[in-house]
């Protein structure tokens, strides 16, 4: 997928994602750019990205003390093209020569890395994989117990500079413009780690929310019993209730069901996000998130307008260019997500019936997934406008 983008911003980008995790284990995070690394190149920006926080977040799981480091350079190749080599280094335990082969394979860790626990074992795989499709690879060079240094050598397009980079990438901060005379909404967050709580509380306190703080499923229970929030920010992985199991009964509560619920996961795979969808949330972020995004979602959510006087975007597909219906209404996604979760196949039938008077294209994307009994895939499709058809 290659277009032109913002190298430098998405590289400043994806390092803020890190620091305040970096700066929490006392870990400063250097960013080096070569003079000559040019600021806009053509190229596939999501996958780079995904490398970089691959590679980015490894370095700061796995170190515990010393500094970390993100340097970018460049090498102009003939035909209008860069070879570009950004090294992520490390002062962490390091991988030992025997290791290296193994940890590029699917589904591999070290000793080290199953002792620090999480994880997946894919992120080493599937960035040589992304790498290698754009005319490079990943590799990387250790001294067990002083760190690493994983390089990554990509070849992109070169590009005119298409201006002002803060812009391009829309990586402001978007300021939300809450309604004047009603008392500021009510924002939970709900997360076992202090620190991810303290960094959300921040955040939305900046935002101008009123906030509180649950660390367990069962307290976010409590919580929004006597204290009904507009918005819940839920982790999954909770010790004791997890956050998808704290939904259904939140639902159930007083003033529940009116509540907006995103869920923050470190395991952004499409399962989770279709389970959590199915469980009751409103919408799913994976960890590590851009806080634009965030707020950008919030907005979406509760309706309100950002600064600038821009209603929040709503993302339509590509393919999805022509569509103009409204989203659904609150009380008929509810409708919807009941008779899913059910399997109640009268139910769904009328309701699909009923859409495809009011939501004609709607209908279209979601028959296929109706058919297959796919009602996960159907939630998605009726919550996200942004979630891709079904393949056929
Ligand atoms: P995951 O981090 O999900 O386990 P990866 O494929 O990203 O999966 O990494 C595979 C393994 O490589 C890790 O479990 C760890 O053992 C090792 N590893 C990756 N990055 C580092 C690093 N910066 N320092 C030490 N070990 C690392």
């Amino acid at each position: 997928h290659s277009a032109p983008f913002a190298l430098r911003v998405l590289l400043n980008d994806v390092v803020s994602m890190f620091l305040l995790r970096a700066h929490a284990k006392g870990l400063p995070l250097h960013v080096e750019f070569d003079a000559a690394l040019p600021s806009w190149v053509d190229g596939d920006a999501g996958k780079l990205r995904q490398i970089l926080i691959n590679l980015v977040g490894n370095a700061v799981k796995f170190t515990e003390r010393g500094e970390l480091s993100l340097r970018a350079r460049a090498c102009a190749l003939p035909g209008g093209r860069w070879e570009l080599c950004l090294e992520i280094a490390d002062t962490g335990p390091g991988i030992t020569e025997s290791e290296i082969p193994r940890l590029f394979q699917q589904f591999e860790q070290s000793q080290a890395g199953r002792q620090v626990g999480g994880g997946t074992g894919l992120g080493l795989a599937i960035s040589r994989g992304f790498a290698r499709l754009m005319g490079g690879d990943v590799t990387v060079r250790s001294s067990p117990g002083k760190g690493c240094v994983f390089t990554v050598l990509l070849v992109v397009g070169e590009c005119a500079d298409l201006g002002d980079e803060a812009t391009a990438s829309g990586s402001q901060q978007p300021r939300l413009v809450l309604p004047p005379d009603d008392a500021p909404p009510r924002v939970l967050v709900v997360d076992d780690i202090a620190e991810n709580r303290s960094l959300l509380s921040h955040l939305m306190a900046e935002a101008g929310f009123d906030c509180r703080e649950a660390s367990s499923g069962q307290e976010a229970i409590d919580v929004f019993r006597v204290w009904p929030a507009s918005l819940i920010l839920m982790d999954l992985r909770m010790p004791g209730m997890d956050g998808d199991k704290a939904i259904v009964q939140i639902r159930d509560l007083e003033g529940g069901k009116a509540a907006k619920i995103i869920v923050l996961t470190a395991s952004a795979f499409e399962e989770n996000r279709q389970h959590v969808l199915f469980m009751g949330a409103d919408d799913f972020m994976g960890k590590p998130f851009r806080t634009a995004d965030l707020l950008l979602k919030i907005a979406q959510l509760l309706h309100l307008k950002l600064a600038d006087g821009r209603d929040a975007p709503v993302a339509v597909p590509a393919s999805d260019a022509g569509l103009t219906e409204p989203p659904l209404s609150v009380e008929l996604l509810e409708e919807w997500r009941q008779a899913l979760r059910e399997a109640d196949l009268e139910h769904i039938e009328v309701l699909q019936q009923r859409l495809a008077v009011s939501h004609p294209q709607l209908a279209a994307r979601v028959a296929p997934s109706i058919k297959a009994f796919d009602h996960s895939r159907v939630l998605v499709l009726l919550t996200s406008p942004e979630a891709s058809p079904p393949s056929p």
